[in-house]
């Protein structure tokens, strides 16, 4: 999508720090990090919100939780936990409209989210 931000990013066309990449899926570190570790794990396809998931892309949601267990371990996080969040639209603060996964660790965190 010519564009959006992260597609540009998945693209190579600006720069990031790349942790993980398969054939589905692209996770780079944030830019602005809320925790010791932030990784955003984004779909190469560009899907806006949530709300576009569908059937079709059951394999692709999974791959996400899979990728975030490996990152995870790689990070150093994994016994000491971690958290995985989509924001969509509005109230949750979704910022970027190509949909992504935050992967966030390192630091214990509340519950319930602000
Ligand atoms: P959202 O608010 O949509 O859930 O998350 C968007 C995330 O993208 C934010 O955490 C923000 O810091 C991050 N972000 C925005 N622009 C860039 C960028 O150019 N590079 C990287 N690495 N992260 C970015
Ligand atoms: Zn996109």
């Amino acid at each position: 999508m010519k564009d959006c931000l992260f597609c540009k990013i998945i693209a190579g066309e600006i720069p990031s720090r790349k942790v993980y990449e398969d054939k589905r899926l692209f996770a780079f570190e944030d830019i602005k990090p809320q925790a010791p570790t932030h990784i955003l794990i984004v779909p190469k396809q560009h899907l806006e919100t949530l709300l576009e998931i569908s059937d079709a892309h059951n394999e692709l949601i999974g791959s996400v939780f899979l990728a975030a267990s490996k990152i995870a371990r790689k990070q150093g996080i994994a016994q000491s936990g971690f958290r995985v969040v989509a924001n969509c639209n509005q109230d949750a603060g979704q910022t970027v409209f190509h949909i992504h996964f935050h992967l966030l660790g390192g630091r214990p965190m509340a519950w319930p989210p602000g």
